[in-house]
Formats: structure tokens, sequence, C-alpha cells
């Protein structure tokens, strides 16, 4: 017998839901996809780069056939880079030792690259129809507020699981979780909570008390640090230098114009030779200033310096080192690149590129 909280709720999400591209999709790959897009992600950022990936990428195959590169082209800008490589290893893994299916099983999928708890539950629940509830921010403000859950919010996953668990639509899982999510980004909005538009507004002890948006109990953010990096455009026989991040950490796999931090008082020219000798080996001569700008991470920012640059040697062989590449600026749009390099891209197009001499 569904429980009274999830009937109101399924029947306000039958009638109110958006209508989104993933939304009655029943192809497990997909529905993993979006729960991988989705992460830390707007639905309105994500719903062009889940249409042209899947236009591309098919299926689980065409995605593990792919090579990272590609991948990473179709994610960039996204953010979050770390998500689209562990979903190239999980489709791999998906594609030679399960024959291209998802597999339903729990301890299975969650031992899949970048796949947690959260994840394997929305899959499981929306693909497979199995009983496991989701608890992403949106359903914890919502059931911070149901419940008027005081303590910081993270400590009340406990008790919103078991809450969630009881009150869980065993024949629409699925639904019932996105229903939840979509209660929380529609109604149950952060600032300004719609409570006469909510289904479940008579179990809610927020509203009861009269101040729903007190909730939830979310410490308060320390402020972002800013870091200042320099990077050289290193010219070369009309092409230039660029190099590939780690596949460890921030950005990783994404292509950029070599350089570094500035460590304390250094001069922005220093830093320039200092970190480009120890990125590639090259010995480069500073030139003119392309320009600055200002970028915006989750954890800091940065102000990005680049500056034209000569080689103070000629290169002893073509210079086709690993993780480098020579290529003309057209050549560009083959690599993905973080944000902050497209903005530099817009600076060197109004000042046609090569004008260092
Ligand atoms: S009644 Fe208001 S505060 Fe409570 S769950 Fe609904 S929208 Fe949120």
């Amino acid at each position: 017998m569904p429980s009274r909280f999830s009937s109101l709720l399924l029947q306000w999400y039958d009638k109110a839901r958006r209508d989104l591209p993933w939304r009655g999709e029943e192809d497990p790959y997909k529905i993993w996809l979006s729960e991988v897009m989705l992460q830390q992600t707007q639905v309105e950022t994500v719903i062009p780069y889940y249409i042209k990936w899947v236009e591309r990428f098919p299926s689980i195959e065409s995605v593990a056939l792919a090579t990272q590169d590609e991948l990473l082209k179709f994610w960039e800008g996204l953010g979050y880079y770390s998500r689209c490589r562990n979903f190239h290893k999980a489709c791999k893994i998906v594609a030679s030792k399960h024959g291209g299916k998802v597999p339903a099983e729990w301890e299975t999928f969650l031992s899949f690259p970048g796949v947690g708890e959260y994840t394997a539950a929305a899959v499981l629940s929306i693909a497979f129809h199995q009983p496991y509830s989701v608890i992403d921010g949106n359903v914890k403000r919502v059931m911070a507020r149901l419940l008027a859950f005081s303590e910081i919010v993270e400590k009340g996953t406990a008790l919103f699981e078991e809450k969630l668990d009881k009150w869980l639509n065993q024949d629409r899982p699925g639904d019932f979780n996105q229903a939840m999510m979509e209660l929380g980004s529609q109604i149950c909005r952060r600032n300004e909570p719609r409570c006469f538009e909510c289904p479940v507004e008579s179990f809610c002890k927020a509203k009861a008390e009269g101040n729903p948006a007190v909730y939830p109990n979310i410490p308060k953010k320390k402020e972002r640090p800013h870091k200042t990096i320099v990077a050289g455009i290193i010219w070369n026989d009309g092409k230039f230098l660029i190099q590939k991040r780690p596949d460890a950490g921030l950005l990783g796999g994404l292509w950029e114009f070599p350089g570094g931090k500035v460590e304390n008082g250094e001069a922005l020219d220093n830093t320039l030779v200092r970190e480009i000798r120890e990125e590639t080996g090259l010995i480069v001569e500073p030139g003119n200033k392309v320009g600055a700008v200002d970028h915006a991470y989750t954890h800091f920012s940065i102000t990005l310096h680049l500056y034209h640059c000569k080689l103070s040697k000629p290169l002893k062989d073509n210079g086709a080192f690993d993780k480098h590449r020579w290529i003309q600026p057209e050549e560009r749009s083959q690599f993905a690149f973080p944000g902050a390099n497209h903005k530099l891209f817009q600076i060197l197009e109004s000042q046609t590129w090569t004008d260092h001499e």
C-alpha cells in the first residue's frame, strides 16, 4: 500500500513534472549518463550536452570505443571532468565484462569508477525499478524542512534515509525519487519555498512553524582563495605549444597553455620562464602580454595572465613530446580546453594571434 505521502507526491509529479530529454527514457545507459551529467550541475546546463552526447554516442559500446580526448571534447565546459573520465572507464568495463548491458545488481554497479551510492540508487531505481531512495542536495533541503531538522543538514542523512525508505513508493521508486528532486528544484526552493503549491505541505513541520526558509542549516562557506597564474603561448614555425593536464586532479585530461602559479612576490615573467622550463624543458623569452582573465572554480578563483613567448634555442627535434602538441590556431577545436583558456582564445582572436614580433 503506497504511503499517503508518496500518493500525494506522485499525483503532483504526474501533472507538474518538466519535460526533460531523459524523462521517460528506458535505456539504462542514457539514464546513467544523465545522472552523471546532473551531478553538481544545473538541469538547463546539462540539456544541450546530453542531447549532443547521445547523438554521437548512442550506446555503451560507442563510449567504450571513443578516445578520452574525444569524450572530453563533448564534455568541454560542463566541468568536473573526472565524471567524464570515470564514465569512460566504467563503460569500457560494461562493454568488456557485461556484454554492453548495465548490470542491475547494487554491488556490481557500485564497484564501477565514479559510481557512488547516490548514482547507484538513482540509476537502479529509475532504470530497474529497484527500491532505493535517493538523497541529493535538493532532497536534503526538502527533508530538513519536512522534519524541521535544525542541526547541520549533513548530520541528518541517516534520519532522512530512514524516513524516505518508509515513504518510498515500491511500485514506482524511480518516479518517487525524481519527484522528490523535482519538488526540491521547483517548489521547495532554496530561498523562496512555494508552500502554497506544495503537494506535501500537510506533512511539513517547517511550514507549520511558520518560517521554512530558515532550514536547512548549512555552515557558512569559507572564503575562496585566489591564485595568480601565468602562462605562455610559445610560438615555433607558426604553431604554438599546448600541454595535457594529468588525468588525476582538477581539469584532468584537458589541454592548456603551459605555465603555473606565481609564488610569493615572484615577477610574472620569472614565473613564466621557471614554470615552462619545469614543465616542458624549454627555455623561453617572454614577449608582449596577450591579456589576463579572471575565472572562478568551486574552491578557488584565478587570474590567468598570458604572454607571447619565443624559444631561446631552436628545437632539436620536432618538439613532439609526450603530453604536448604543437598546433596551429585553427586546430584548437580538436582539443578540449578549460574555460579560462577559452577566454584567452577570445582575446587572441581580437589580436590576430601572432602579433608578438
Ligand atoms: S511545505 Fe514548503 S517548506 Fe515544506 S516541503 Fe513544501 S515547499 Fe518545502
